[in-house]
């Protein structure tokens, strides 16, 4: 043995992240006794801090260990080491209990899938939970959802009312268990049972007879309400077009796609095309639902995704849809359990009162789910992945501010697709998906979401961001409490919201284009370019303004905007013309634009509706962004070496650019008329309007300056158009930033507003 690996030492190690209630302190444990360690681990308000005696040798392998091998809920973010003077000690390792009651400054870590040793255990035949839906350990299963309070422990979780029996404690207690202080924990002869109900919620099987059952249904063309980890899905085969039209017809969505979920990733891959980042996140614990290309000819139903190019798979996350999917042996249809875009039911009682219309069956169980939380939505292409809905297996984790705030604030974020996000010091907390506030039911959600958030990270508001729409009903909740008040402009928060989670407080040139929100000058905005950092911003640019005709009617028929652009961009008997093939009441809306009576906007997102329309692709929608996206799946079938770019004018009037597609649309309609393709169409907008956005972003750039570009809001979900300007602006030499974690669709206005509020405070 040579002299350098006999000499020994004392470190204090100190591990910063998510690391409490994940395992790390057994984790510890085990690895500083196999190397020989003495010493102790303790959790404390800063994380983990770990003192270790021994050879130096093992000292820095176990460093080494702590970064390279954390549990799998773990997030190391940095471990630093200090030598210190050496006790001597011989004791051996120990976990020290938490010292005092510290605020932790991550309190809960997120829901995860199912790890692989505890489904092993599920199939198991001679293991005592053996096809129990609710196995879990300290490494997977429910964390978010089921706290009721902090400090995160048993009491205070929706697992109180469950005794733990004598093997379950024994594994609870146990350092080298893999139960060690899994909150959770439960077996069947302790911990919560299934039961089987019919469409009223009286009980007709229970336990395992109940899973059957439920399989039973599922597999004969039934709905069946499914009990899960953060609400209620609504379960139907895949396969089964009868099944899954029944479905939509009594779940009032006529065309917005179903999520699909399957037992592994060989079935995913079965369904869609998968590269290996899509199949990383697939099998992730967060287990998001992946869009995906889907492959053409599989068994799962067209109206599954009708007209859509993509579909959206999960993998399987709790024991009990293992158990679902090896009895039915074919993909499930597991949408949100709500009527159309009401938050998703996650209560039993309110479930059977709001989904029993609906199915045919429920398949419920025992453990209450405190804190509902929808799947999320990802998407991964070739550059990045990006989250578009970030709710189960994302929230409650935390985002780091770039400047600390100075007071504690509460962002109520916008209206539609709505969350709420809180700032103390340098953390920021975006909540889970909580929905569309149109609704009373929205909105109850929002009152629940934003006092558990609060109590959850010790948070007492002292300042309220929210939208400068006096009608959102998350405005009018900011300005109906007692405290202090800042009004976001809505596209600064979308801005905002991209430099947040790029750690950016300097000032950029953000392009926002997304649907509408209201701007400083009472209009609609949607085709912003703001110079802005996390302060303030200036409006230097934005698209031409044209009428919307009907005002929130104009959102969901399509038709509107296209007489409107079509007038705009040609004349009176073209825009006649192009109605006369949409809509009898084509004529009506000419008459409002003729009198100048309308709101302006500038929405992109409304051009979008417009080119859509023009294409006969879409005149009316189900659902929000639907011609915006079968417009861009029509524009994906051209390659971009083969589209043509349609001319948009770029003009300078009264100091600001106004970017104007007139041209384009012009082009547009003549295209149409010379019976050219509808996909090379499509492409010929998308490659015209993303060229003329950089075109105009780096003149902007030069004059003003700024070397960084951010893309945000609804409209940057569009794969295609986001990589034109990307590529664009990017060939200028300026620094383009898009959204990887933070939806850019209003998901992430509360981010946005949060950080901007933060910012004030911290003056
Ligand atoms: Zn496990
Ligand atoms: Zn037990
Ligand atoms: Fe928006």
């Amino acid at each position: 043995m040579s002299r350098m690996e006999a000499r020994t030492g004392r470190s204090r190690v100190r591990v910063r992240g998510t690391v409490q209630g994940v395992g790390f302190r057994p984790f510890v444990y085990r690895h500083a006794v196999a190397l020989g360690l003495s010493g102790f681990v303790r959790n404390d308000s800063e994380g983990v801090l770990i003192e270790v005696e021994g050879p130096e040798t093992a000292l820095s392998e176990l460093c080494r260990v702590l970064v390279e091998c954390a549990p799998p809920l773990a997030r190391v973010e940095t471990v630093e080491t200090l030598a210190i003077p050496s006790l001597a000690t011989t004791g051996g390792f120990s976990i020290v209990e938490s010292r005092a009651r510290e605020e932790p400054s991550v309190p809960v870590s997120i829901d995860s899938a199912t790890c692989t040793e505890c489904l092993l255990e599920v199939e198991d035949l001679s293991d005592r939970r053996y096809r129990y839906p609710f196995t879990n350990c300290t490494n997977c299963g429910p964390r978010y959802t089921i706290v009721v309070s902090v400090p995160y422990d048993r009491p205070a979780t929706t697992m109180a009312s469950f005794d733990m029996c004598d093997l379950c404690r024994s594994e609870y207690e146990d350092p080298t268990a893999r139960r060690f202080h899994a909150q959770p924990n439960a077996c069947p002869a302790c911990g919560p049972r299934l039961h089987f109900t019919d469409a009223k919620g009286a009980i007709l099987q229970e336990s395992q007879e109940a899973l059957e059952a439920a399989v039973e249904h599922l597999c004969s063309g039934n709905v069946v309400a499914v009990k899960g980890l953060g609400g209620f899905h609504l379960a139907c085969d895949a396969t089964d077009a009868r099944a899954v039209n029944t479905l939509r017809t009594r779940k009032a969505r006529d065309d917005k796609p179903f999520a699909v979920m399957v037992a592994d990733v060989e079935v995913a891959g079965d369904l869609c095309h998968l590269d290996s980042p899509a199949v990383r996140l697939l099998e992730s614990p967060r287990r998001p639902i992946v869009l995906a290309r889907r492959r053409a000819g599989t068994a799962v139903a067209d109206a599954v995704a009708p007209g859509l190019p993509e579909l959206g798979v999960m993998l399987a996350y709790s024991p009990l849809h293992h158990l679902l999917l090896s009895g039915c042996d074919r993909p499930l249809v597991m949408t949100s359990g709500n009527l159309s875009d009401d938050p998703i039911a996650h209560e039993d009682e309110d479930a059977v009162d709001r989904l029993g219309s609906l199915v045919d069956a429920f398949l419920l169980h025992d453990r209450p789910i405190h804190v509902r939380c929808d799947d999320s939505v990802v998407r991964s292409t070739e550059r990045r992945t990006q989250v578009l809905r970030r709710s189960r297996g994302y929230a409650p984790e935390p985002l780091r501010l770039p400047v600390p705030a100075r007071r504690q604030v509460l962002a109520v974020g916008a209206e539609l697709k709505n969350t709420i996000a809180l700032a103390k010091g340098s953390m920021l907390v975006p909540s889970h998906h909580i929905g569309d506030l149109e609704q009373l039911a929205g909105y109850t959600s929002f009152l629940q979401a934003t006092d558990h958030l609060c109590h959850l990270y010790g948070v007492k508001p002292e300042l309220v961001a929210h939208d400068l729409h006096p009608e959102y009903l998350s405005t009018k909740y900011a300005l109906e409490t007692d405290l202090e008040t800042v009004a976001v402009q809505h596209h600064h928060a979308h801005v905002a919201s991209c430099l947040v989670e790029h750690g950016c407080s300097d000032l950029v040139l953000g392009i926002a284009f997304d649907g509408l929100g209201l701007g400083t000058d009472g209009l609609l905005w949607g085709g912003e370019f703001l110079l802005a950092d996390l302060r303030a911003f200036e409006r230097v640019g934005h698209l031409a303004p044209v009428g919307l005709p009907g005002g929130t009617a104009a959102i969901r028929e399509p038709w509107r905007m296209a007489v409107t652009w079509a007038r705009a961009a040609v004349d009176r008997p073209t825009a006649e013309r192009v109605g006369d093939l949409l809509d009898p009441r084509a004529d009506q809306v000419l008459a409002i634009l003729e009198r100048g009576a309308p709101t302006q906007t500038t929405s992109v997102g409304r051009l979008f509706d417009a080119v859509a329309a023009l294409l006969g692709i879409r005149p009316r929608v189900t659902y929000e962004g639907q011609a915006a996206i079968e417009l861009e799946a029509f524009a994906t079938a051209v390659d971009r070496s083969d589209a043509p770019a349609y001319p948009v004018a770029i003009l300078e009037t009264d100091g600001a650019f106004v970017l104007d597609p007139a041209p384009l649309v012009a082009s547009v309609i003549d295209e149409i008329d010379r019976g050219i393709d509808s996909t090379t169409i499509a492409a010929g907008f998308h490659q015209g309007l993303g060229t003329a956005t950089a075109k105009l972003a780096a003149r902007i750039a030069e004059d003003r300056g700024v070397d960084t570009v951010a893309l945000s809001g609804g409209v940057f979900q569009n794969v295609r158009l986001t990589e034109i300007v990307e590529d664009a602006i990017a060939a200028t030499g300026l620094r383009v930033l898009v959204h990887r974690e933070v939806p850019p669709n209003d998901g992430g206005i509360s981010v946005g507003q949060a950080a901007i509020a933060a910012m004030s405070s911290a003056i």
